[in-house]
C-alpha cells in the first residue's frame, strides 16, 4: 500500500518533470520501482533535470544495459559502449529509458539526440514546446 503510494508520487513528479503524461499504468510503476532501488547505489549521473522528446521520436526504441555504472540509451544494438555491457539488455522505447531509467543520450552512437536535453536547443525549434 505504502509502496504503491510512493511508486504513484514517483511517477507524478516524473510526468511534471518531463512535461509528459505517461498513461502505461502497471508497465510504467513496475520500472519505476525497479529504477528506484538501483538509484542509491548508481555513481552516475542524476536524473535528467530536463527533457524534450519530438513526437517522432516517441515511439523510437532504444537499447539500455541493464548496469549500476551506466546511464545511456543506444540507437544502435552493435554500439561497441553497448556490447560492452556486462548486465543485462533491455529494449524499450526512448520515453521510457530516459523516464523510467534516467538515461542521457550515448556519445558514441546517439551523439545526435543530445538535443533532447538541452533546453536552449529545443527552444529554437519552433513546434517543439507546442505539444498538446
Ligand atoms: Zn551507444
Amino acid at each position: 500500500m505504502v509502496k504503491h503510494l510512493y511508486a504513484g508520487l514517483f511517477v507524478l513528479l516524473l510526468s511534471l518533470a518531463g512535461c509528459q503524461t505517461p498513461d502505461q499504468d502497471t508497465t510504467a510503476t513496475e520500472q519505476t520501482i525497479a529504477s528506484e532501488t538501483t538509484a542509491e547505489a548508481r555513481p552516475t549521473r542524476p536524473k535528467p533535470e530536463f527533457f524534450f522528446i519530438p513526437p517522432d521520436l516517441e515511439k523510437k526504441r532504444v537499447y539500455i544495459c541493464i548496469d549500476d555504472s551506466d546511464d545511456t540509451f543506444h540507437q544502435q544494438h552493435d554500439c561497441p559502449v553497448l556490447v560492452a555491457c556486462k548486465g543485462t539488455f533491455r529494449n524499450l522505447t526512448l520515453p521510457r529509458a530516459i523516464e523510467g531509467f534516467d538515461r542521457y543520450n550515448c556519445e558514441t552512437c546517439s551523439a545526435d539526440l543530445a538535443y533532447i536535453f538541452d533546453e536552449n536547443a529545443v527552444r529554437m525549434e519552433t513546434g517543439f514546446g507546442e505539444k498538446r
